[in-house]
């Protein structure tokens, strides 16, 4: 439900073995919240059956508000430089606990960065502009753009709705803007070319819109 990373491509890890492994200094704090997903993407770490039932941010079980906010309440804020909702799963397949959850982190936890990794179909999931939700909650939205066009990402995501999921994930990124200081799309480097990179670089110059491209985390 909760693990802990101390640096970039660092292993996740419970706290008692992130203590050990780095016992001063600051990390993040990966949350997760459900299993549950509207992609069934080619790269998946879900897909790793053992992997994910080894890690401790698969969930037996959906966790209740009140079981993930005393996880929460447990946690050594000290040490933490920022809260990321996230994966195994799509946090926004839960919206109302997660936006509850980030409200109570900004409220116990005032000042404390928030981020929600995503793949952006929180609006076809839902019927209606979701992006608002996160006003005053939410600092930054990483928004997975996979691929240069409607077909590629498709064929990548296998998205529950089809071809449409690509611009609806665009244009929840643009809303996105109006609410979310920080909005970043990602592409996986090892996943797609330069060219296929060059491309998504185009479109999001063209949306104003900043994309990341991440390494891939085959372990
Ligand atoms: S969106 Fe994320 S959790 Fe869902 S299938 Fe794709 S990689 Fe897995």
């Amino acid at each position: 439900m909760l693990v802990y990373a101390t640096h970039k491509g660092g292993r996740y890890l419970s706290l008692p073995d992130s203590l050990q492994e780095q016992p001063d200094g600051l990390r993040n704090l990966y949350v997760n919240i459900t299993n549950e997903c509207n992609c069934a993407c080619t790269f998946c770490l879900r897909n790793m059956k053992k992997m994910a039932e080894e890690s401790s941010l698969w969930l037996k079980k959906r966790p209740t508000v009140a079981e993930l906010k005393k996880a929460l309440d447990e946690v050594p804020w000290e040490y933490i430089k920022e809260v990321v909702f996230c994966g195994f799963g799509e946090p926004t397949m839960q919206l109302d606990t997660l936006t509850e959850l980030l409200r109570y982190v900004k409220e116990t936890q005032p000042g404390m960065p928030t981020r929600l990794n995503t793949n952006g179909l929180g609006e076809l999931e839902y019927g209606r502009e979701i992006a608002a939700d996160f006003k005053g909650i939410l600092d930054t939205i990483s928004i997975s753009l996979n691929a240069s066009n409607a077909e590629r990402y498709y064929e990548l995501t296998r998205a529950k709705y089809g071809l449409q999921s690509y611009e609806a994930m665009l244009d929840f990124a643009e809303h996105s803007k109006k609410y979310v200081p920080h909005v970043v799309l990602t592409i996986v480097d090892k996943v797609e070319g330069p060219d296929e990179i060059a491309r998504c670089r185009e479109i999001c110059a063209q949306r104003n819109l900043t994309l990341r491209v991440r390494e891939y985390e085959d372990s």
